[in-house]
Order: C-alpha cells, then structure tokens, then sequence
C-alpha cells in the first residue's frame, strides 16, 4: 500500500490518487423467511477530488452502496476501502473515527435541528470531535463556509424560517465544517423542485472545484447525472456503467489494487 505521503506528492504531480474502492461488494438484506440481495458483487473506484454521481432507479441499491461508503453498513461479501482502510477489519471506534475524520453526509431531508440556527447547525458536528477547536478561526471558518452557501443574511434564522433549497445549502454547510475529504450525498435534490435542484448541484461542483473536496450524490434525475464526472450507472444491484471523464472506468481498480502490491 502506498504511504499517505507518496499519495500527496502523487497528487501534486497530478497522478490519480484512489480513495473509494469496492471490490466485489454484496450485500444481502434478511426479509421475512427469505432475503434480497440488494448489491450483487459491484467493483469500483473513486478518484479523490472528483465530482461523483451514483446513478440508477429506485431500488436499484444508490443508499446502500452510499452507506457502506459512509460506513454506516458492512458489506455481507466482499471489500470496501476508504482513504487506505478497509472498513471490514475496524473496530466500532476505528470506524466512528474514521467517519468523523474523512466523510461528510448530506441527507435528501436535511435533518437540520430546529432549535438551532444557522450557524449553530453547521457548527454543530465540531461539538461532536474530541478536539475543542480554536474559538476565533471556528468562527472564521463556519462565517466562510455560510458566505460559500450565499446564507450570509440568514445566519440567526431556524430552519422553519428557510425554504427548501436554503435548507439544503445549510446541510452542504454543515458537511463540509470537519474539511472532510469525501461528502455523500444519497438524493440531495429528490425534496427540491427541479431548478433549485440543479442550483444545490451546481453550489456543490462549485465546492468540488474549489476546495478539492470529492463530492459523491445519488440521484435518479438524468438531468442532475450529466454534470458529474465520473458516472457510476446502476441497475438491479449491478454496474451497467462506470463513465469517468467519458472513458469507461472499470479497469481503475486494476490500478489502484496493482499499487498496492
Ligand atoms: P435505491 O437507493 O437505489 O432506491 P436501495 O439501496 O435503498 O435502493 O435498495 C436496494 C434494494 O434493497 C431494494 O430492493 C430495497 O427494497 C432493498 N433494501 C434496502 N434496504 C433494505 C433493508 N434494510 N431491508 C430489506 N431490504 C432492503
Ligand atoms: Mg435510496
């Protein structure tokens, strides 16, 4: 495996550093006497600092590839592989770490904290790190990031007092306050009508480009899968396609497992 400092100066030099990869993922789902298997052996990598759509119909498996990324789930089969780790072989609070170090989530509903305003929403994930951070440059930061979503105005406001697309942009916020290296995203936009939807996308490859953060969403819009970069198509728990910069990318993992060895 490649040490974190060669992946760095592999990244200066402009080479491909992985830091998604499945490799031959199942996932199977007990369901009354028999069981469903919602992920069939799927195979890919992701490539740090692109704009990533999980795409596919409903049912197809976007939430559960998206949680096992987020380490929320195990797979039943097969390796999952974030940042160097595999999630497999982790103890509960190696994986708590891991989560709170390297992955931010934005959720299709938002779930921001009605009795906490703007500001204290998108802080609020700090509260949960073991580090007291620095008061002044907290403050700096989340005022950054709130400017970055265009909610300067609306700093004090509730959640209730915001529209939809507002709602959402806090939520961007608020994953992004740990600098995370990877945000998921499951349905970002399946609760905005279409044009505030392809704004939160747009607001989301804006921060992709600028911050170098990788952005990876699920959605069923065709509209919204166009903008991502690398497009990994699903169908029945299945790849049916894996389009980075136009060039089919199945042969990525060769790579990435071939470095390893
Ligand atoms: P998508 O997000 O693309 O709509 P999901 O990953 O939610 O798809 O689901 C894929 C398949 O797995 C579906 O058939 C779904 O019914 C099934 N499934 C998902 N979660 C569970 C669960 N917790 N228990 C049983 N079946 C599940
Ligand atoms: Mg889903």
């Amino acid at each position: 495996m490649r040490s974190h400092l060669e992946s760095l100066e592999d990244a200066k030099k402009g080479h491909i550093v992985t830091l998604v990869e499945l490799n031959d993922v199942r996932k199977v789902y007990p369901l009354g006497k028999t069981e469903v298997e919602a992920v069939k052996g799927v195979s890919f990598c992701i490539e740090q600092g692109d704009f990533v759509s999980i795409a596919g119909p409903s049912g197809s498996g976007k939430s559960t590839i998206l949680n096992m990324i987020g380490c929320i789930d195990v797979p039943t089969a097969g390796t999952v592989t974030i940042d160097g780790r595999k999630t497999g072989g982790l103890k509960d609070r190696d994986i708590t770490r891991l989560r709170h170090e390297v992955i931010g989530f934005i959720f299709q509903s938002f779930n921001l904290i009605p009795v906490l305003d703007v500001y204290e929403n998108i802080e609020f994930p700090l509260l949960l790190g073991k580090q007291k951070p620095d008061k002044k440059a907290t403050r700096e930061w989340i005022d950054y990031l709130i400017a970055e979503v265009g909610l300067s105005q609306w700093r004090k406001h509730k959640p209730n007092e915001l529209s939809g697309g507002q709602r959402q942009r806090v939520a961007i916020a608020r994953a992004l306050v740990t600098k995370p290296k990877i945000v998921l995203a499951d349905e970002p936009t399946a609760n905005l009508d279409s044009k505030t939807g392809e704004q939160i996308i747009e607001l989301m490859k804006k921060i992709n480009r600028e911050m170098d953060t990788t952005f990876i969403f699920s959605t069923h819009d065709q509209k919204i899968v166009t903008i991502a970069d690398h497009i990994i198509r699903l169908m029945d728990g299945n790849v049916i396609e894996n389009l980075r910069k136009g060039v089919n990318a199945d042969a990525m993992c060769a790579s990435a497992q071939a470095q390893e060895e």
